[in-house]
């Protein structure tokens, strides 16, 4: 059993993720430069390169490497919330028009890594909520009650077939999804990034940005720590470490760990969807190879995973392993191969948050609270037409201005 995110290690990837791209060492210009190179950087750098202009992405480790690199890799249609909370929360076309979103961002996905013949272990069977407690079989049973309404693809399945299809009879029910894919999220972005840079997109890595400043009043200067980049726009897709480099985001993105383990392969096959469950703090998938992937216990955490701590709390980790056995016995207690923990950014209202800081020059685009696959490519479509016309379709739903 090995403390290592597994997509990030040999084992999953084929290589231990290392360095492959520079370190930024001397002073460069750029029309836009982007902070970040998880998922969501890598797919704003992506869209931002179907237009003419430079661009440069910085980020502070190596791709991939903080949560983009050490989550479940679910693309998930919705919010982190049931649909019959977020229409509580954001009114019914708000949460409508963000389901649709998010079911433009999968077909996004799916498109762009055939176009790109992207290898990324995609497994395209759709996802179930399950009902852990009678509570949440009626709020399972009302949302799927709205979704029907508003004509989108979901089906109720009943306690009988969770049984039967799942071999137990703790659940109450399961909205299932067509859309919902799990994917090996480590090889999507290295390969993005790959065309990235055949695109004209520079990359570093290791390369810390230390200080944003406005000057000249239309333009900006990011200093990293051996070198520099004078833009006329930034974007900071930091996600969880967003306030680290822009201070005000303190009160509106905030950094929780979330924690998962995969076992050995196991013969038999017990789940083909990937599977949220409790409110979505449980969640689980079994690999292609027949691996058990299993995260979530941060309500079990006293600190409830809150700050920007990637160690483990082992605890945390046999407690979830406890868990899932006493749920599906049937899968035979297999060893745990690798267990992490990762930090994601949640945002004070639960959407995504896409606009310019107190300099106009600079723009954020951050706070997935943990769903950030279910968002990626449709955001940084939006983020990069913001950039470049000013405008974007949907840009109401997660302007930041929703704020002041
Ligand atoms: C255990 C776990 C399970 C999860 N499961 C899922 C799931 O199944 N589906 C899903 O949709 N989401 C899931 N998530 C959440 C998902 O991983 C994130 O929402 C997503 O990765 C966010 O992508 P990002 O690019 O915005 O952030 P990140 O991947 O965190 O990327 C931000 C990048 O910015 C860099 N950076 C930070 N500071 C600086 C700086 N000063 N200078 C330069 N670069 C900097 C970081 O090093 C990092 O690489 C999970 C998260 C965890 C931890």
């Amino acid at each position: 059993m090995i403390s290592k995110p597994f997509w990030l290690s040999e084992d999953s990837l084929g290589f231990d993720q290392l360095q492959q791209y520079p370190t930024l060492a001397s002073k460069e210009t750029a029309d836009v430069c982007i902070v970040g190179g998880g998922i969501v950087g890598t797919f704003i750098a992506y869209w931002l390169s179907e237009h003419n202009i430079s661009v440069i992405l910085l980020e502070k480790d190596v791709i991939a490497g903080a949560a983009s690199g050490r989550n479940t890799g679910f693309i998930l249609p919705g919010t982190v919330e049931h649909f019959n909370r977020a229409v509580f929360l954001y009114g019914k076309d708000k949460a409508l028009s963000i389901w649709r979103f998010t079911e433009k961002n999968y077909k996004q996905i799916l498109d762009i890594s055939q176009e790109e013949k992207i290898d990324y272990d995609i497994q395209e069977n759709g996802s179930l909520i399950l009902a852990g407690s009678e509570q949440e079989h009626k709020e399972l049973k009302e949302s799927i009650a709205l979704l029907s309404q508003a004509q989108v693809q979901a089906e109720w399945m009943p306690k009988s077939f969770v049984e039967e299809q799942m071999g137990t009879p703790q659940l109450f029910g399961a909205i299932k999804t067509k859309i919902g894919a799990g994917i090996q999220p480590v090889k999507l972005v290295n390969a993005l990034s790959s065309v990235n840079q055949k695109r004209g997109i520079s990359i570093f890595e290791k390369s810390s940005v230390i200080d944003i400043k406005e000057y000249e009043s239309n333009s900006i200067q990011i200093i990293t720590e051996q070198g520099s980049v004078d833009c006329s726009m930034a974007i900071v897709s930091a996600n969880a470490y967003t306030s680290q480099i822009l201070n005000s985001f303190s009160e509106l993105i905030f950094p929780f760990q979330g924690q998962a383990f995969v076992t050995d392969p196991i013969p038999t096959r017990l789940f083909n969807e990937v599977i949220y469950a409790n409110f979505g703090f449980e969640y689980w998938r079994q690999l292609k190879d027949g691996r058990l992937m299993v995260g979530g216990f941060r309500e079990k955490d006293p600190k409830k995973g809150e700050g920007f701590s990637t160690e483990i709390n082992i605890e945390l980790i046999h407690g979830l392993y406890d868990y899932f056995n006493q749920l599906f016995p049937q899968a035979g207690q297999p060893s745990i191969s690798h267990y992490w923990a990762g930090t994601m950014g949640f945002s004070q209202d639960g959407l995504p948050i896409v606009g310019n800081t107190h300099m106009p020059h600079c723009f954020v685009c951050g706070g997935f609270t943990g769903h950030g696959l279910g968002f990626a490519s449709a955001i940084g479509e939006l983020t990069a037409n913001l950039i470049v016309n000013g405008k974007a379709d949907d840009s109401n739903l997660f302007h930041i201005s929703r704020f002041n």
